[in-house]
Formats: structure tokens, C-alpha cells, sequence
């Protein structure tokens, strides 16, 4: 009798599931295709389009471990030529996926129409890279942005993803340390806009520690590391900048960026 129950709920089960799909399709998390070659892992049950994933690019461990560029194997993990002229401020720099194809959409569609279900989505199949990265005493820095572009967009992207990796791993993050310098507040207009030697001088000066930071460190434990978060690293510039004012502090400073411009 029991095994006939159990052969008739597997049978409506499955018949549930078929009837679903078909009334309901899956479309691609990513770009909303209805897409015949969806691809999904059976165990997390996660999937996206054929398309999606074939334009989805992990950054690969093998990289210079101060600055995250990659490198082959040989030379990984560095210090690469760079970082060996100039050493940066921060101990690593990490950063997920390149700033392209599905990736770069989910980005664009999150910063621009403040739609995040596609960046959501790669963080949460990102998850247990996130929680081999972080760890729950971190603290996470979002880097500032000016409050006049701040108040023009109605959106804090550093702070959002620092909110979402923090939710992730069950660690701080803390806004009140580092902020942008007192000139800059003023400024609307996005640091990708100037050119790159405008850029680096516009960013020299562009982040200061809190008047009262030392006070703020009080509450803080002395060997708790701190990541500087970006959404985008693209000449890695901003961090090395947000890291080098930071490292003030005496914390140990790492940085991490969601993407990664990656030149071929
Ligand atoms: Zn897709
Ligand atoms: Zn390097």
C-alpha cells in the first residue's frame, strides 16, 4: 500500500513539474530568453541560457596576487612587473568575473535601471567563492562616492554590493571610516568620464579618512581586515587610491571589484 502512495506521488510529482514547464517556461535569469538550450545544475537547480554562460567569464586564479591581473601560470601568483616597481597598498586584489557579455548586461541594468535580479543572480551562484573569500570578522569598505552624484542617481552601488556580499557571509560594513574628500563632494560627474590622466589626478586627492577615524577604530579589533569594494575595476586606479588612504588605518587593506575590464 505504501509503495503504491509512493509511486503515485513521484508520478503526480513529475507530471506537476512537466505541466509547469510547459505552462511556464524557464526563461534565462540573465537576459529573459526563452532559450531552448537552458542549461541548469541539477543539484543547485541554477541555470541560465547557453548564450549567457558561454559569455560569462570567471577570473582565474592564476593572477598577480597584489594587483589581480591575470598571469600565466608560471609567473602566478606574482608579484607581476608592475606591482614589483611600484608595490600597491593593498596585500591582494580580488575581483570575480570580466566586465563583459552577460555580466557586464546584469551591471548595466542594475547601475542604470536599478534592476538587480541578473547581478543578484551571479552573486548567488557565486556564493561559495564569496564565502571562500571573505571571512565573517572582515570589514567591508565600500568605496565613497561623491554625494552630489550620489543625490543625482538615488543609488550607492559600492555600498549596495557590500550590503549584499556582508548578508553573504555574515560580516560588518562600515561607511563611516572612509570618505570622499571634502573638494570632491561636489562632483556629478562619473570618474569613467575623464580621460586617463585626469583620472589619476582627479583621484589623488579623492579619498580622507574620517576627522574622528581613530575614535571609530576603537570598536574595532586591531587584526580585522579591511576590503575596499568596487563594483567595477577597470585601470584599478579608485582602489589602490581608497586602499592607500585606508592603509592610514594600520589594518591590513585588501581590495575586490564584482568585475574586472579585462584587456586582451
Ligand atoms: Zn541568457
Ligand atoms: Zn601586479
Amino acid at each position: 500500500m505504501l509503495a503504491m502512495f509512493k509511486t503515485m506521488f513521484t508520478l503526480s510529482t513529475k507530471l506537476l513539474t512537466s505541466w509547469s514547464e510547459t505552462l511556464f517556461p524557464r526563461t534565462c535569469p540573465l537576459c529573459g530568453s526563452l532559450d531552448e538550450s537552458y542549461i541548469c545544475d541539477p543539484t543547485t537547480q541554477q541555470g541560465c541560457c547557453a548564450k549567457c554562460k558561454q559569455s560569462i567569464q570567471v577570473i582565474s586564479k592564476l593572477a598577480c596576487k597584489q594587483c589581480g591581473k591575470p598571469l600565466p601560470a608560471s609567473l602566478s601568483p606574482g608579484p607581476c612587473g608592475r606591482c614589483l616597481r611600484k608595490p600597491l597598498p593593498q596585500h591582494e586584489t580580488i575581483s570575480l568575473f570580466a566586465y563583459k557579455g552577460a555580466v557586464r548586461d546584469a551591471l548595466l541594468a542594475w547601475k542604470l535601471q536599478g534592476d538587480s535580479r541578473a547581478l543578484d543572480w551571479l552573486l548567488d551562484v557565486a556564493k561559495p567563492v564569496i564565502a571562500d573569500i571573505f571571512d565573517k570578522h572582515d570589514v567591508l569598505i565600500p568605496v565613497p562616492m561623491p554625494l552630489a552624484r550620489m543625490r543625482k542617481s538615488g543609488l550607492h552601488h559600492s555600498a549596495d554590493l557590500s550590503l549584499k556580499i556582508a548578508a553573504m557571509v555574515g560580516c560588518k560594513v562600515n561607511w563611516q571610516i572612509l570618505r570622499r574628500s571634502p573638494e570632491q563632494q561636489t562632483q556629478s560627474f562619473r570618474q569613467s568620464a575623464l580621460s586617463g590622466l585626469a583620472r589619476q589626478r582627479n583621484l589623488r586627492k579623492a579619498f580622507v579618512l574620517a576627522n574622528d577615524y581613530t575614535t571609530k577604530l576603537e570598536a574595532i579589533e586591531s587584526n580585522v581586515k579591511f576590503w575596499v569594494i568596487d563594483d567595477i575595476l577597470t585601470t584599478g586606479a579608485t582602489l589602490r587610491h581608497a586602499s592607500l588612504t585606508l592603509s592610514r588605518t594600520k589594518h591590513a587593506v585588501f581590495a575586490f571589484s564584482f568585475a574586472r575590464a579585462i584587456r586582451n
